[in-house]
């Protein structure tokens, strides 16, 4: 593994807002960007991530750096940006240290293929845009590609649905996806004034570790139908919520009440529910 660049090293850099202003950078709303401009908070996050024992880390949506500069002084082995906005680019490229260790990607979160980006156990660390946080959370989970931890910024609101037990108002297709997957926990609170400029609502990092028993993709799908139904009509009984599945007759073979409704099944209720559907 490459030396991590010293703390001293990032120091030396410009301040991230200089930097901002020297490349006459301001943030695009369509490109959902809101910056973390204080060191102090990107490196917790990062301490959060790690440790990364020499592995990889994917980060997405670098914009400015702050969260480079902290991955860039830990023990990732390598860390790969992936950005959309070229703007940035310029910018990134003065974090390069020349080792190696640091590779710059402009693409589409959404449509870059991970496995041809990195080799082996990788870590995904990002301040996600939040208006592709869910659908970028869901391809992690549920694609080809399974990163081995994740620790990612959410909208708060959006954090709570992904870590909601049952009978929480939070808890819904989100969380039983997710925590099929993977263990799920709120690690972080940021204010909306962490950020630059400030979004309209309050954050929370979620770390997720995907499990190595997590159910294969036929029992994902079967789950995501079941979850759309149940939740779809999350005030009704599930014997009328899930009727297009085998309503009362499915839940029996799962041996759930039909007179139940989504919010009070746990994930293992779930998970007999995908399993008994014809
Ligand atoms: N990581 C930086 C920070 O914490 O200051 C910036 C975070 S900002 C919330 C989101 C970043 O994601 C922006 O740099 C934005 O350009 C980038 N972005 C937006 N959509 C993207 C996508 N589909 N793929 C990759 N990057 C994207």
């Amino acid at each position: 593994m490459d030396r991590p660049t010293s703390a001293s090293k990032t120091e030396a850099l410009p301040s991230l807002r200089d930097s901002l202003d020297a490349h006459g950078l301001l943030a695009k709303k369509s490109f959902g960007q809101h910056f973390l401009l204080d060191l102090n908070v990107t490196r917790k996050i990062v301490r959060l991530a790690g440790p990364f024992d020499g592995r990889a880390v994917i980060e997405v949506g670098p914009g400015p750096g702050g969260l480079t500069r902290a991955l860039l002084e830990s023990d990732a082995g390598s860390v790969v940006l992936v950005e959309k906005d070229p703007r940035f680019l310029p910018l990134l490229g003065e974090l390069d240290d020349g080792t190696g260790r640091l590779r710059i990607v402009e693409g589409d979160a959404l449509k870059v293929r991970e496995a041809d980006l990195v080799e082996g156990p990788t870590h995904l660390v990002s301040n996600l845009p939040y208006n592709v946080g869910t659908p970028l959370l869901i391809k992690w989970l549920t694609g080809p590609w399974t990163p081995h931890a994740l620790t990612l910024m959410f909208q708060k609101e959006v954090a709570e649905r992904i870590v909601a037990a049952p009978g929480d108002d939070a808890y819904g297709r989100l969380a039983v996806i997710s925590q099929a997957v993977a263990d799920a926990r709120l690690v972080m609170h940021l204010p909306a004034a962490a950020f630059t400029p400030p979004p309209k609502v309050a954050s929370a990092v979620v770390h997720l570790i995907p499990r190595p028993d997590r159910p294969a993709a036929e029992t994902l799908k079967r789950l995501e139908r079941v979850t759309a139904a149940a939740f779809g009509q999350r005030r009704k009984m599930l014997r009328s919520s899930l009727k297009t599945l085998g309503g009362a007759a499915l839940c029996e073979a799962a041996g759930i009440s039909p007179e139940d409704r989504a919010e009070v099944i746990d994930l293992a209720g779930f998970l007999r529910l995908a399993a008994a559907i014809k």
